[in-house]
């Protein structure tokens, strides 16, 4: 596909992990590097076996290199697991996958963390190697878990995702005080014409990147152009526990209902072509669309019709 002109527009993606980095490999296949930033999500990060796991960083970085397992949405391609089922052996925490390959990301930025280094500067160097041109970017270098609070107590993010498979009902997504962006989020943001929020559970991906200090007032405050994606298809989420949260906390589970949680953060929404009719009468500009990307085609289609969305959008205000 012809890369768009997007040569006077700097585009920032916030994203989390599967559907995150499904519209941040679209935007990569059409828009020039230097102007595409990715700022993900750093809430699921988490200590396992001494090592600093960072899924939905991972997860980005794996897809824009082109190493991700297509069929997980986690981890990367052709894994073998011969580390796991040792540590099983030995009875120790075997709750969570870490596969032979993918422990050497987490090995390699646990190390340069240890020595220093910011997780930015880790997350830019191991892209790197990957050839990734982008800027992917964790929302903060400092810990900001997200906890979720359930009938049977407050659980560390994976802890209800991983262990306990999303099973209990959420009551309650607990972000964290005092967690600040860093220079590099803060530039990218003061520079961008577009803001795009991805396809992304809105709560436990794309909350966490807004509850970081000042990301969301600066969204509110400055001129450019904020488009969302809607994550909900026809009532149900494409993967993950985005329409089982939304039930469990009192929220119709429809693409209008992720539109409103939004609310005024957001200029356009767009949804997709099973829910035409539903989103009349919001306030936010809007584009039905096909917006489920089985392929890597369909992520770049999508992505070209989100931005020239967002463009039109930001020439008429
Ligand atoms: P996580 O951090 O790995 O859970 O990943 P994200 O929060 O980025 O993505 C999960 C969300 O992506 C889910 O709510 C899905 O419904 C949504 N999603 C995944 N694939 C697609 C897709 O092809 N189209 C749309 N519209 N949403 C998608």
């Amino acid at each position: 596909m012809n890369k768009l002109d997007f040569s006077s527009h700097k585009i920032v993606c916030l994203a989390g992990g599967v559907g995150g980095a499904k519209l941040a490999d679209g935007l990569a296949q059409i828009v020039p590097p230097q102007n595409l930033t990715i700022i993900v999500n750093t809430g699921d990060d988490f200590e396992h076996l001494g090592l600093t796991i960072c899924p939905d960083l991972d997860t980005v970085m794996y897809t824009l290199g082109g190493v991700a397992n297509p069929g997980t949405g986690w981890g990367r391609a052709g894994e073998s697991w011969r580390t796991m089922e040792a540590v099983k052996q030995l009875a120790g925490p075997d709750w969570f996958s870490l596969g032979d390959v993918d422990l050497a990301t987490h090995l390699v930025r646990t190390q340069m963390l240890k020595d220093g280094e910011t997780l930015t500067a880790v997350t830019r160097h191991l892209c790197r190697q990957f050839n990734i041109q982008p800027d992917v970017l964790p929302m903060s270098d400092w810990p900001a878990p997200t906890l979720i609070e359930t009938d049977d107590g407050t659980l560390p993010f994976q802890a209800w995702f991983v262990k306990e498979r999303w099973q209990p009902p959420v009551k309650q997504v607990v972000l964290p005080e005092d967690v600040r962006a860093t220079p590099a989020v803060l530039k990218a943001l003061e520079n961008a014409d577009l803001v795009l929020i991805a396809p992304s559970n809105p709560f436990v991906s794309v909350a966490p990147i807004l509850n970081v200090y000042p990301i969301r007032a600066m969204l509110e405050d400055i001129p450019q152009t904020v488009v969302a994606v809607t994550p909900i298809i026809g009532g149900q989420a494409v993967k993950g526990p985005a329409a089982k949260m939304m039930a469990e906390m009192d929220l119709p589970v429809t693409a209008r209902a992720v539109a409103q949680y939004y609310g005024d953060l957001i200029d356009g929404f767009v949804f997709d072509g099973q829910d035409a009719g539903s989103l009349e009468g919001l306030s936010a500009a809007q584009l039905c669309t096909d917006t489920w990307m089985h392929s890597p085609v369909d992520r770049a289609r999508l992505a070209q019709d989100v931005l020239t969305f967002a463009m039109q959008l930001a020439g008429s205000e």
